[in-house]
């Protein structure tokens, strides 16, 4: 056994894991080691310590403190525990020992464990002690409840939820806090020394700006949408000569011809693996494993983007045993040192094409060779609005298939595009929408072009309803497909890969300096692949209901915002931020409501006051502390969406 580092006696009160049970408090001998905190039976007739009566790992510890009584404590709460310990010292020992309670509390993964000292000084001892000790410890909290958790309830805000997060910041006294940002932590402590936490993994060389004059090769077919625009044939060449709009460059064909094609359908003819059909550069995991899925082909592959940055991994189909129908499996691409690439050991290669290439004659170690390439260029990205310059839609080249939904402004279809183009219509209802400043508006939105954003193809204005036209996705909205549309149970990897996507359209978003104001499950969608977009950003400037736009109004996003959109209408790109903690918890929770059992009113009340959502089952306290970090008050202490990317890649990473 290890050595012990301190021993003392203490009263541990119970730790009511249930919110029925009743509380006691007993005497238990605690041994501090290296490695945990011990407490055993004590016999004080004979001053021995007894049988072990339980344990806390200190790698589990996430905060030491003292326990503050609670704001207007009545003094029976104040006394209760010296009462206790008065009976408890009953027994044989000088009552007057364990007259004042000096609590320390430990919180872990059970909860708070509550103890009392003898003296303010073993006390302070060993709250220094264990600080010390647990300082290193992953998931450090950044907040805790100060007062009790007392039958069923947190003394010092209220919540009602054991896991809710803490009400009070830390200062600088929970050792060297770790936390997904590490800039954020030394904020909140106030410290500049070294932090533990994990390099962030290497970026992926920039590629070179592209520039007129660059040749570059078509990835995906374009037909001309209007007469100023090029054909693009699938890896041809073309060469670039003008950029001044990013979403439609002027080009010119082998043949001479010149015109404009869609920026996001060519690659840099030097690029690398672009040009390869296997190649699916912004595919996830879960995205590769459904597609290699459907198109179930032994020996199915592809080639993604690792979530590690700058690196590659091969997707491979088996059909295996018929029984099981088929799996994944995902080997990294490696390098040597000196720059070679290999899947399996002694086949480098100084390409990655020419190690694919060999693989797919060779299994070399895999569970077979590379035989079929499977790819998502079937379907090619949406472009900035149909055709260059285009933003006025004739509404005689629409074909309504199917009602989708109705929302705020009315009946949303499905419908085709000159006979051809998916596109979703929403067909405004008169009155309300503010619509000449929303056609304005339009023009800047179709410029806001993104993966992980529903994209803008333009609008009808001539006649009335006026529609919006913007891409379609087949899996419909977020919230619904969380609740219903997930056909087997979600993996962490799944759920997370959610949250990535939200979190990549948002930091897009943000570097435009473009605020969202309702972003939430419901104005997310979900496409054939399973990508999630974010839809309807800027939207809620135009709409006309009160109950919708004032923040007391009956369906304002009360749910979603944080104290300072409730208090002072304050949007920032900091209160979107807050929506995404909201939003990720909604992706958590499988689409549940926040706050359920709350109203408006109620909410504006609590959260003001420091009430935060309860961690969801299947988020884990890294997560977990992610959300958290969106819902700090103070809106300059949230992180950025770009911090907030590069934090779910990294726990993603840790999940693969
Ligand atoms: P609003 O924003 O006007 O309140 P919504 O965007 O919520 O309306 O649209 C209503 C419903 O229509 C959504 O819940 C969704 O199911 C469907 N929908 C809207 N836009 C699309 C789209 N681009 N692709 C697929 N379904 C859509
Ligand atoms: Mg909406």
């Amino acid at each position: 056994m290890s050595d012990s580092i301190l021993e003392e006696i203490f009263i541990k009160r119970s730790q009511q894991k249930k919110k029925t049970s009743p509380l006691n408090y007993k005497e238990r001998w605690f041994v501090l080691t290296q490695e945990k905190i011990a407490y055993y039976d004590y016999d004080p007739d004979k001053g021995k310590r007894k049988g072990l009566r339980g344990s806390v790992d200190l790698e589990k510890i996430k905060c030491v403190e003292t326990v503050q009584p609670e704001p207007n404590a009545p003094q029976e709460r104040i006394q209760k525990p010296r009462r206790s310990l008065k009976a408890m010292s009953l027994t044989k020992n000088n009552s007057s020992v364990f007259a004042l309670p000096f609590l320390p509390q430990i919180i872990y993964d059970e909860g708070p464990l509550y103890i009392f000292a003898k003296s303010e000084d073993i006390r302070n001892q060993w709250i220094k002690k264990l600080k010390e000790m647990v300082s290193f410890n992953k998931d450090l909290l950044q907040k805790y409840h100060p007062c009790y958790w007392m039958d069923g309830v947190w003394l010092c805000c209220q919540q009602e939820v054991k896991q809710a997060m803490g009400c009070k910041v830390l200062d600088n006294k929970n050792g060297k806090n770790k936390t997904p940002f590490g800039l954020k932590s030394e904020t909140i402590n106030n410290q500049t020394s070294e932090k533990p936490v994990r390099p962030l993994p290497p970026q992926p060389p920039e590629p070179a700006a592209p520039s007129v004059g660059m040749t570059v090769i078509a990835e995906y077919p374009y037909t001309p949408m209007t007469p100023q625009d090029l054909e693009l044939r699938k890896d041809e060449e073309y060469t670039i000569l003008e950029m001044s709009d990013p979403n439609w460059w002027r080009a010119r064909d082998k043949y001479g011809a010149e015109g404009y094609i869609p920026s996001n359908y060519v690659v840099e003819a030097e690029n690398g693996l672009e040009r390869f059909d296997w190649y699916c550069k912004n595919m996830n995991r879960s995205q590769a494993e459904k597609l290699l899925k459907t198109e179930n082909k032994d020996g199915g592959f592809l080639v993604r983007d690792s979530s590690k940055a700058g690196k590659y991994t091969v997707s491979l189909f088996t059909k295996g045993g018929a029984e099981t129908g088929g799996s994944c499996r995902h080997y990294n691409i490696c390098t040597t040192p000196s720059g070679q690439f290999y899947l399996a050991e002694k086949h480098n290669f100084s390409s990655i094409p020419e190690l694919i290439n060999y693989h797919q004659h060779n299994a070399a170690g895999m569970v077979s060779r590379l035989k079929y390439i499977v790819t998502n260029r079937a379907r090619p990205p949406s472009t900035a609005g149909l055709g260059y310059g285009v933003w006025e839609i004739d509404p005689r080249h629409l074909t309504f298939i199917k009602e989708l939904g109705t929302g705020q402004f009315g009946v949303v279809k499905y419908g085709k595009w000159q006979g051809q183009h998916d596109v979703a219509i929403k067909m405004i209802k008169e009155g309300s929408m503010s619509e000449e400043e929303f056609i304005e508006e339009a023009k800047i939105m179709m410029k806001l072009r993104h993966e992980n954003l529903v994209q803008l193809y333009g609008v009808c204005t001539k006649q009335r309803p006026i529609y919006i036209v913007t891409e379609f996705l087949s899996n419909g909205c977020l919230l619904t497909y969380l609740r219903e549309g997930l056909k087997q149970h979600p993996t962490p990897v799944q759920l997370l890969e959610m949250c990535k996507d939200v979190s990549e359209g948002m930091a897009y978003l943000e570097t435009q300096q473009y605020i969202h104001r309702d972003l939430a499950a419901r104005n997310c969608l979900v496409d054939g692949n399973g990508t999630i977009k974010v839809t309807d950003f800027g939207l809620s400037r135009y709409v006309l209901d009160d109950e919708y736009t004032s923040s007391a109004g009956s369906k304002f996003p009360v749910r979603w915002s944080p104290p300072e959109v409730l208090l002072y209408c304050k949007f920032s790109s900091k209160s979107d931020i807050w929506a995404y903690g909201v939003l990720m918890w909604e992706v958590y929770t499988l689409g549940r409501l926040p706050y359920e059992r709350l109203n408006n009113t109620e909410i504006v009340e609590q959260v003001s006051r420091g009430l935060r959502l309860y961690r969801p089952q299947l988020a884990n306290e890294k997560v977990y502390s992610i959300m958290t970090s969106c819902w700090f008050d103070k809106a300059d202490e949230r992180p950025t969406f770009e911090q907030l990317a590069v934090t779910v890649q990294d726990v993603l990473y840790d999940l693969q």
